[in-house]
This record gives structure tokens, C-alpha cells and sequence, in this order.
């Protein structure tokens, strides 16, 4: 099997294999997917496995125009603008889908359509 079938695989079950900030391979989702012995097989190949999520990360991003925030710390998804993402005060990026009614409580603030996003042209 492929890594890309593997990682197809998990993530139909519920499985998240994603990069976090500092480009290491970080295994999380559901536990009964992600088993020790699941996660064990992805270390051994992380080289293969990094490799493989920063291509798809390209990938994501050159097939569209809309524009992105970043990341989800949670899920490890491409954040899009006007998709409801909100920044944790800890300064964690999470997507709508990720984002709890508790986040909102500790003080989470919405990314989009409050200038918060990165002007490309016109800041001056
Ligand atoms: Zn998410």
C-alpha cells in the first residue's frame, strides 16, 4: 500500500496526521484508528510521511485563489478565509470544524473579516 493510501485510509476513519509547527509529523484523531501500532509504523517512515504532507500542503494551495489563514492546530487543515476559523489566546490557529463553544469562552477572537488577515497590497 501506498503512504498516500494509508493516510487516505486513516483519515476516512477518523485518524489526523498532520505537521505542526515546527514540521514534525504529529499523529492525533481517533484513538482506536491511531493505534500505537499505527503511529509506530508512521515514525518509522516520518521522513517519507513529512515529505508527503508538505506536497499535499503545496499541492492544497496552488489548486485554489481562495486565501488561507494557515493551518489548523487541531485537524491540520487548510484554514480558508470566511470559514469561521477563530485564534486561541495561546495564539493556536483553529478551524471552524475544530473549534469548541469553550474556545469561544476562553477568549478565542474570529480571523476573519476584522483586518486581521495579511493585506497584500494597499497597507501604505
Ligand atoms: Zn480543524
Amino acid at each position: 500500500m501506498r503512504l498516500g493510501q494509508i493516510l487516505e485510509h486513516l483519515r476516512e476513519s477518523g485518524g489526523v496526521v498532520t505537521l505542526d509547527a515546527a514540521g514534525r509529523v504529529r499523529c492525533a484523531g481517533n484513538a482506536a484508528v491511531m493505534s500505537e501500532a499505527v503511529v509506530q509504523v508512521l515514525m518509522a517512515r516520518e521522513e517519507e510521511v513529512r515529505a508527503y504532507l508538505q506536497e499535499e500542503r503545496a499541492a492544497t494551495l496552488a489548486g485554489t485563489t481562495t486565501r488561507s489563514h494557515g493551518w489548523c492546530a487541531r485537524c491540520g487543515r487548510v484554514v480558508w478565509e470566511g470559514m469561521g476559523a477563530e485564534r486561541l489566546p495561546v495564539g493556536d490557529l483553529v478551524c471552524g470544524d475544530c473549534l469548541g463553544p469553550w474556545d469561544i469562552e476562553a477568549g478565542s477572537v474570529p480571523v476573519d473579516g476584522s483586518g486581521d488577515t495579511t493585506r497584500l497590497e494597499g497597507s501604505r
